[in-house]
């Protein structure tokens, strides 16, 4: 049924002693599934290994598991997908795909840089879905950088004022829980 889903991660297994600068309280009301009936989007935003990708599994289970159809998708493969799309004369059906879902996640901005066609099917499928539909999105850029990741300031401007329009931005950067293990690993040996 989650089959999208690319971990088993929940939002009942996210430590949140370990995650400096979230708060358990707005991770529970987004647990909810309200922000959904208000097409709020969610930010995530910070450094390799901070649990962005966690708590988007998380959210994104708990609004399937509501009833909601949900997607998860990365950046890469949405830029790649709607790439094929274009070539193969799928752009239009393409895009009501990702228009469909109550919730659309979108995983990794930032990781690559996009070339401007994929900037450019970004942005058509954030402003179909404005004010309608929510979207999560993680990065580890800050917003101030979008401009470099897409090639393009107007394009990154455009974007984040439909993104962020009505939004809950959370800024994860604590220290990478995949570096904390580690260094947990090795102060026992
Ligand atoms: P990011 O997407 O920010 O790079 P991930 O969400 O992929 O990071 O987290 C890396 C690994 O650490 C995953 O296995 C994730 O489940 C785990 N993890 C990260 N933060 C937490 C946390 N606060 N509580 C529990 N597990 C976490
Ligand atoms: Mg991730």
């Amino acid at each position: 049924r989650f089959a999208s889903l690319p971990s088993p991660a929940t939002i009942e297994g996210f430590d949140f002693d370990a995650a400096a600068g979230v708060d358990p309280a707005l991770i529970g009301e987004l647990a909810t599934c309200r922000y959904l009936d208000s097409a709020t989007n969610v930010l995530l935003i910070g450094p390799p290994g901070t649990g962005k990708t966690h708590l988007a599994v998380g959210l994104a289970r708990k609004a399937a598991e509501a009833g909601y159809r949900t997607y998860f998708t990365t950046a890469a493969d949405l830029a790649a997908r709607c790439h094929r799309a274009a070539i193969e004369g799928r752009w239009a059906y393409t895009m009501r795909f990702f228009a469909g879902p109550t919730l659309l996640v979108i995983d990794e901005l930032g990781y690559l840089p996009l070339p401007a066609e994929a900037a450019s099917a970004l942005f058509q499928v954030i402003a179909q879905r404005y004010t309608k539909t929510s979207i999560i999105l993680t990065t580890n850029r800050g917003v101030a950088s979008w401009g470099e990741i897409l090639g393009d300031t107007t394009v990154a401007a455009a974007m984040l004022d439909r993104l962020l329009h009505r939004s809950v931005v959370l800024n994860l950067d604590g220290d990478s829980y995949r570096l904390r293990d580690h260094h947990a690993r090795t102060d026992t040996l």
